[in-house]
C-alpha cells in the first residue's frame, strides 16, 4: 500500500513543477542539484518503502539539532530546561532580536541559539563531545557510517557569523559556559551530518517508538522524554512556519536548510522528504506539500 502511494505522492508532486530557492548563506550547499527529490517511509514493524533518490545521501542541518537535544535531555533530564525553553519562536531559526529581548534565554532547542545552547551543555556533561554526540547518533541511526561532510562543516565554519553573533550574545548574559568558537565548532560539525532519505526515516523510527529503538528494542529517552520531545517538533520544528506545517501536515516533525525534512506518526511510521528547493520560510516545498498529500491520502491524523 505504501509503496504505490509514495510512487503516486512523488509523481504528483513532480508534476506540480514548484519552484523555490536552494540555501545560498552556506556556499557548499548551494551547488546540490536543485531536482534532487526523494520520500521514504519506515514503519515501526520493520518495513521499509521509497521513491526517487533516497540512497544520496544530504545534508541534514537542522533535523540534527533533534539529536543533539534528545542527547542532552538524556543526560540532563528536565534540568535542561534551565538551559532553553519549549515555546515557539514565530521568529526566523537564526532571529537575534528576540534572543536580546528575553536575555539571551533560547525560546526552543530547535533554532539555532536553542542548538548551540545545547551543544555547550554537551561540552560541560561529555568528556569527548563530537566522539559521543556522533556515536549516540550512530546508535539511533543503527549505522556506524554517519558521519558529518567535511566541506560543508568548512563552508559553514568559514561564513557562520550569524551564528557568531547568537552565540556571542547569550555569552554575554552568561548562558554559554564554554569557550564560543568550541561550541560552534561542535554545532557546525552537527548540522553537517549527513544521511539519505532512508537512513534519516530509519533514524526518526525512534520518535515514532516512544523513545525506544525499534531493532534491538533498547529504550534511549524515556516515554515521557519522547512525548515532550515530540511536542516540542510539533510545535517548534518548521521555522516561523511550524504552524502551517501543523495545518497542512499534522505531524510532529523537523525541515533543514539542506532540503530535507523528517516527521513521524506515533506508533506507526517515520517519513523522510528531501529537496533542496526551499520556500522563504527554509522548508523544503516540495517535501512541505509531499508530508501533505502523504497524510490526507492516509487519512489518519494524531489529532
Ligand atoms: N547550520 C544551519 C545554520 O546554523 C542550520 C539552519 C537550518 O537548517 O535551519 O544556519
Amino acid at each position: 500500500m505504501y509503496q504505490d502511494l509514495l510512487s503516486q505522492i512523488y509523481h504528483e508532486v513532480k508534476a506540480l513543477r514548484l519552484t523555490g530557492q536552494q540555501t545560498a548563506y552556506i556556499p557548499e550547499l548551494a551547488n546540490i542539484p536543485a531536482d534532487k527529490f526523494a520520500i521514504h517511509l519506515s514503519t515501526i514493524t520493520g518495513q521499509k518503502y521509497g521513491v526517487g533518490d533516497f540512497d544520496e545521501k544530504f545534508s541534514l542541518q537542522s533535523i540534527a539539532k533533534v539529536f543533539a537535544f534528545s542527547l542532552a535531555y538524556k543526560i540532563k533530564g528536565a534540568g535542561i530546561f534551565n538551559h532553553v525553553g519549549v515555546e515557539p519562536s514565530g521568529d526566523p531559526f537564526n532571529s537575534l532580536v528576540q534572543l536580546e529581548q528575553e536575555q539571551g534565554f533560547p525560546r526552543n532547542p530547535l533554532i539555532n541559539a536553542g542548538a548551540l545552547a545545547v551543544c555547550d551543555v554537551l561540552i560541560n556533561e561529555l568528556a569527548n563531545p563530537e566522539i559521543e554526540l556522533m556515536s549516540f547518533i550512530r546508535q539511533i541511526a543503527g549505522n556506524e557510517k554517519i558521519t558529518y561532510n567535511t566541506a560543508v562543516y568548512k563552508s559553514e565554519k568559514s561564513t557562520g557569523f550569524r551564528n557568531r553573533a547568537l552565540i556571542n550574545l547569550m555569552k554575554s548574559f552568561g548562558r554559554i559556559n564554554n569557550d564560543p568558537e568550541e561550541v560552534l565548532d561542535l554545532y557546525f560539525k552537527l548540522c553537517s551530518i549527513e544521511m539519505t532519505t532512508a537512513e534519516l526515516s530509519q533514524t526518526f523510527l525512534m520518535y515514532a517508538n516512544r523513545g525506544k529503538l525499534p531493532n534491538s528494542n533498547v529504550q534511549i529517552l524515556t516515554e515521557s522524554q519522547s512525548k515532550r520531545l515530540n511536542a516540542i517538533m510539533q510545535t517548534c520544528g518548521f521555522y516561523d512556519e511550524a504552524g502551517e506545517f501543523t495545518f497542512r501536515v499534522g505531524l510532529p516533525g523537523k525541515s533543514g536548510v539542506g532540503g530535507g525534512i523528517a516527521a513521524i506518526h506515533p506508533g506507526k511510521y517515520a517519513v523522510a522528504v528531501w529537496s533542496p528547493l526551499l520556500n522563504s520560510k527554509g522548508n523544503s516545498i516540495k517535501g512541505m506539500k509531499a508530508l501533505e498529500l502523504l497524510t490526507t491520502k492516509l487519512g489518519w491524523s494524531i489529532f
